[in-house]
């Protein structure tokens, strides 16, 4: 049932996507790469990624199903999605993470702080949105844009996101230790797969919905959203809780990476099925009976 006799590499993807270790600079991403693709490209990637469906469905169950049965002890997966205006964290929602079974999944976009969340410490609102035992939480967008856009447009002063990193690393630890498995993808498009995906939306009226003029002042500050990036994926990248960077260039190879990376880190959870707490023989001449 594993893909993996198809698989080009074998290194897991997660290893192949890792960021390494040491100083990072957004150029050493390919934001067109396509690292462990094992098919043709574009013409049978939405194929693969639909084939990853029925395992990845069968394992999301096993996980589900420890949730109901013994929650103090089951795991959670929580998938953070970040990345610039129109690197896909919906497409990849729609794509991928379509594959689980909805009843299994705890979807949370974080959007600019409300009132209420601000008058809160910035961990407040991402606490009360983590995922339950046997439950695959999705982030899109996260704590990191308190290190990110707040950065950026100095939302706080240094002094006050410049010790975040610490902090978050230390939550995250705190996630791992307690059971969650976290799978940090931030989804790395181009400045001008960008413009072009930009250009798209205002061509099409069904896109305009989804064109915020506010995305372009974003894009002017393109080189120091990269430097915060940057910051984020080295100060933050714990063997607890790495980092992927998922090349989103061609939006098929970022779909089937995602879902790939979830299918192994389910896999890697190596759940079985719970037993009967009650006596199965009994309850089927039971139910004969009935
Ligand atoms: P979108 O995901 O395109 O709907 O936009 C959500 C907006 O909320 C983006 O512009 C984010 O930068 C912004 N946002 C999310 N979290 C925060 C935060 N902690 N502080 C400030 N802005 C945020
Ligand atoms: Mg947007």
């Amino acid at each position: 049932m594993s893909a993996d006799k198809s698989r080009k590499s074998e290194r897991p993807l997660s290893e192949l996507l890792r960021v390494p270790t040491g100083p990072v600079s957004m150029a050493d991403f390919d934001p067109s790469a396509t690292p462990g693709y094992p098919g043709e490209g574009k013409a049978d990637a939405d194929g693969r990624t639909a084939a990853l469906g029925p395992e990845i469905s069968d394992l999301q169950e096993r996980l589900y199903a420890a949730g109901r049965t013994t929650p103090d002890a089951a795991p959670r997966l929580l998938v953070v999605l970040q990345g610039m205006d129109t690197s896909g964290k919906g497409g990849v929602i729609r794509h991928a993470i379509s594959l689980i079974d909805p009843q299994g999944v705890d979807l949370t976009s974080f959007k600019a702080p409300t009132k209420e969340e601000l008058s809160h410490h910035y961990l407040w609102r991402i606490r009360k949105a983590l995922p339950g035992p046997g439950k695959v939480g999705i982030f899109d967008r996260s704590h990191y844009e308190d290190v990110l856009v707040v950065r950026v447009m100095s939302l706080v002063p240094e002094d006050v996101w410049s010790p975040r990193y610490d902090e978050i690393n230390e939550f995250e630890a705190e996630l791992a230790a307690g059971g969650t498995t976290l799978i940090k993808c931030m989804l790395n498009v181009s400045f001008e797969e960008q413009r072009n995906r930009l250009a798209e939306r205002l061509e099409d009226p069904s896109k305009h919905w989804k064109y915020n003029p506010g995305d372009v002042d974003a894009r002017k500050l393109w080189p120091a959203y990269m430097e915060a990036y940057a910051a984020a994926l080295e100060k933050c990248n714990t063997d607890a809780a790495p980092w992927y960077v998922i090349p989103s260039d061609r939006k098929w190879y970022r779909n089937w990476a995602v879902a790939e990376l979830l299918r192994e880190k389910l896999a890697a959870l190596g759940l079985g099925w719970p037993a009967a707490d009650f006596d199965v023989e009994v309850e089927k001449r039971r139910v004969t009976d009935s």
